[in-house]
């Protein structure tokens, strides 16, 4: 390794100016994300209608899908360049999925410390039966951890990870900020429920089963390895779906780099020395891969897809 090249082969330069905060490409997404919401929010007003109110809840269930990942940048403090700022849009963007991000935050910097071994915070996943796999598809178990979540922050319990006063003081907050939403969501929906199903409360559940879909090749049946390069999995997808994540299907890149911004992912895709070996070319393509391996995995483990 050169002085040049940081870990990997990568140009230590270039590596570098990848980690810097994109801040006029978030604000323009921020713009783009307000726009989409007030834009589908007046559709299903002035227009109405069952078409267009699912139409409008489909779009905004995928656009708010991405909020995790431009959230999961706020957790490596890669979205903006202060420490308080990157908590504060972190909150921002969790909110609204009424995820806790403090405990998202500590829970998820362990897993990048344990990914794939024991005390990993993501459980390890492996289907056996279609009807086991459908269940997760669904996001019940998320909905279940997000209000036990709530109950258990009220109580003053915590998950490990957030095991310092300063911690508990925001996990606390946040959840301050999680029940006012909620309250604020309940209130607008009591003078425009129409409205609220199409912009919020359809697209909430939406999301919830997006970002099932899109997490869970993350690490899918690569338990048991601490190596990179064999417990994390890139999905390459398409430009429209990389724009809605956020760049956030590039995941073996970004566990190798955690410190890069989420928005130059792709850069660092296409500027590394040797591509990760556990690929897929689709999200669709790897779901297919997985059903079709169901029946495989009751006898023995095998790997859904690969490229
Ligand atoms: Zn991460």
């Amino acid at each position: 390794m050169t002085t040049t090249e940081a870990r990997g082969g990568l140009d230590k330069a270039l590596l570098s100016s990848l980690a810097k905060a994109v801040r006029g490409r978030v604000a323009a997404y921020v713009v783009v994300i307000v726009a989409a919401f007030v834009g589908g929010g007046m559709a299903v007003a002035l227009v109405g209608g069952a078409v267009v109110t699912v139409a409008v809840a489909v779009v905004l269930g995928f656009v708010m899908s991405g909020f995790i990942n431009a959230a999961h940048d706020c957790v490596h403090s890669s979205h903006l360049r202060s420490k308080r700022a990157n908590r504060i849009m972190g909150a921002a963007w969790c909110t609204p999925l009424l995820l806790n991000f403090t405990n998202y935050r500590y829970d998820h910097l362990v897993h990048h410390r344990f990914t794939g071994v024991p005390g990993d915070t993501e459980r390890p996943k492996q289907f056996h039966t279609l009807r086991s796999y459908l269940y997760s598809l669904s996001a019940i178990a998320y909905w279940r951890y997000n209000a036990r979540t709530i109950a258990r922050t009220w109580r003053n319990e915590f998950p490990a990870s957030v095991n310092k006063d300063d911690r508990r003081r925001d996990s606390r907050a946040d959840n301050v900020a999680i029940c006012a939403w909620l309250v604020l969501a309940v209130v607008l929906t009591w003078f425009a429920p129409h409205v609220l199903l199409a912009v919020y409360w359809l697209p909430l559940l939406i999301s919830a089963v997006v970002m099932r879909i899109t997490g869970l090749p993350e690490h899918y049946g690569l338990w048991g390895v601490p190596e990179i390069e064999r417990n994390t999995r890139t999905v390459r997808s398409n430009a429209l779906f990389r724009l809605v994540l956020w760049n956030g299907n590039y995941h073996a890149e970004h566990h190798r780099y955690p410190a890069v911004a989420t928005l130059n992912l792709h850069r660092l895709h296409k500027a590394m020395p040797e591509p990760h070996p556990i690929q897929s070319d689709s999200y669709l393509g790897f779901h297919i891969g997985l059903v079709k391996s169901l029946n495989v995995t009751r006898r023995a483990p095998a790997e859904p897809d690969q490229s």
